[in-house]
């Protein structure tokens, strides 16, 4: 069921007004134990609503997102309002522009409410790593919430937004929508522009809606879509429509990993459940395949490498000079060293050091590139796979959400808890979670440019399981 159809038409038949239902999610998120919220936009957000009101009652017609509330982690551009990147860095820090997938909403009329609690920069699977306090789980508030876009899942399980946007390097969007029991999806890379989302790792970060349905997600999606000039790698996509998402009809060959499924790091209720999923979907007629696929600690690897150089290298430019949080030192080189080990975090630390190792002469070319080779050989994988299936389904994660502390204590079971996740956004792939099957979802994965597919057997599957 479409909340932003519902809401619409509650808004168009004068059901509620805009402005009430802007206060109640902003009461919400103000009174929320969850941590989610970073900043509220709240003069912004009521200003807006009043406008949205106003049209109404001119008797003018609303578009489908007009006034519809919605988050925003905070690691995107809106301007004049605070990004911080849940970071001691970047705590002051205001966006000089907007980002173009937030404007795109914006010009569609919806109603940005909150910058949302997340991992700093987008380096965790947890969202413990923030200076705003763990965000916590909606379902188990003694569990984490997920990461990094944890506070965007929440909220939206928590009805406090109707849809959010969050981003995804590694899994970013799709674990935590798992852990919350939401959607979230993570599109084709460049179908959606990066301008204006803090550049973590460039060559896998994607922008992507978290939401209830499956119908909201593809309705923020073709919002957010497009190709963009000021971010090089967008294409221009084909708008997906209601009714093509309704027929599964194409789909006729699922794949799945089996070394994911029989690996020793796998919780066996989540395989359990996993293959029975598998047996309803073979009991309708579709044909099943086991694929081979590399090992998940070859993916971990793999991604870390490639990661940990490309966040140290967009790392680079905060410095306290342009950007940040500046502490003065006795010179220049000082002041560099001081503001950036005193303003990140531990495990961004970790990640620059590491990243910068992988980097370094006579490193390089034994460490950094073997990464990119691996890469090609992942990506070619992909390719052979899907010339025999149509979808491939899988886990979203080996395991149920941690304890709050536990992630932080091992940073290693936390970077492996991302076994399933991080492959596909090493292929650039369309994939997307839908919190049914596991405990902590499935995720449904096609071939680049197949988004459409992916939604496709999304539907299929909601009404499967
Ligand atoms: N957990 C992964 C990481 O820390 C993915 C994070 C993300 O997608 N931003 O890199």
């Amino acid at each position: 069921m479409s909340k932003i159809r519902e809401i619409h038409n509650q808004l168009k038949n004068k059901e509620i007004s805009c402005l009430e239902l802007v206060r109640e999610r902003l009461d919400l998120l103000k009174k929320n134990t969850h941590n989610t919220v970073n900043s509220l936009l709240e003069e912004t957000a009521l200003n807006l609503a009043k406008k949205v009101d106003t049209k109404i009652a001119n008797g003018e017609e609303i578009g489908l997102l007009e006034g519809i509330p919605f988050g925003i982690k905070d690691v995107y551009m809106l301007q004049g309002t605070l990004a911080t990147a849940s970071s001691d860095l970047l705590k002051n820090y205001k966006s000089p522009y907007t980002a173009t997938a937030i404007q795109k909403l914006l010009d569609a009329g919806a109603i940005p409410l909150v910058k949302e609690n997340c991992d700093s920069f987008g380096h965790g699977s947890s969202s413990e790593n923030t200076i705003f306090g763990a965000v916590k789980n909606a379902i188990n508030t003694d569990l984490v919430g997920g990461g990094s876009s944890g506070g965007s899942a929440v909220n939206v399980a928590k009805d406090y937004t109707i849809f959010s946007i969050g981003g995804d390097t590694g899994g970013s969007i799709r674990q935590p929508a798992g852990y919350n029991h939401v959607f979230g999806m993570k599109p084709t890379y460049g179908r959606i522009s990066r301008f204006g989302l803090m550049a973590y790792a460039s060559s896998t970060d994607c922008v992507g809606p978290i939401a209830k349905s499956i119908e909201d997600i593809r309705i923020v999606l073709n919002a957010m879509s497009g190709k963009d000039a000021k971010d090089q790698t967008t294409y221009q996509s084909k708008t997906i429509s209601e009714e093509s998402i309704l027929n599964s009809d194409k789909i006729k060959t699922v794949g799945y990993f089996k070394n994911f499924i029989n690996s020793n790091a796998i919780n066996p209720k989540v395989k359990a459940d996993f293959l029975a999923s598998i047996e309803k979907i073979k009991a309708k007629g579709i044909e099943v395949k086991e694929l081979d696929f590399f090992e998940s600690d070859t993916l971990v690897s793999t991604y870390y490498t490639l990661a940990m150089a490309e966040t140290a290298s967009n790392l680079s430019r905060l410095d306290g000079t342009n950007y940040g949080n500046r502490m003065e030192g006795d010179n220049l080189k000082d002041t560099y060293s001081i503001t950036r080990s005193e303003n990140f975090s531990e495990e961004t630390k970790r990640r620059i050091v590491g990243g910068n190792q992988v980097l370094s002469q006579g490193f390089s070319d034994e460490i950094y590139l073997k990464g990119l080779n691996l890469r090609d050989q992942i990506s070619g994988n992909f390719e052979k796979d899907f010339k025999e299936v149509d979808v491939i389904l899988s886990p979203v994660t080996p395991s149920t959400p941690p304890k709050i502390g536990d992630s932080l204590k091992d940073p290693l079971a936390m970077y492996l808890s991302d076994a399933y996740t991080v492959g596909f956004s090493l292929g650039q792939l369309p994939t997307l979670t839908i919190p049914k099957g596991t405990e902590t979802g499935l995720q449904i994965t096609a071939a680049k440019n197949n988004d459409e597919l992916v939604l496709q057997f999304a539907n299929f599957l909601n009404d499967l399981i």
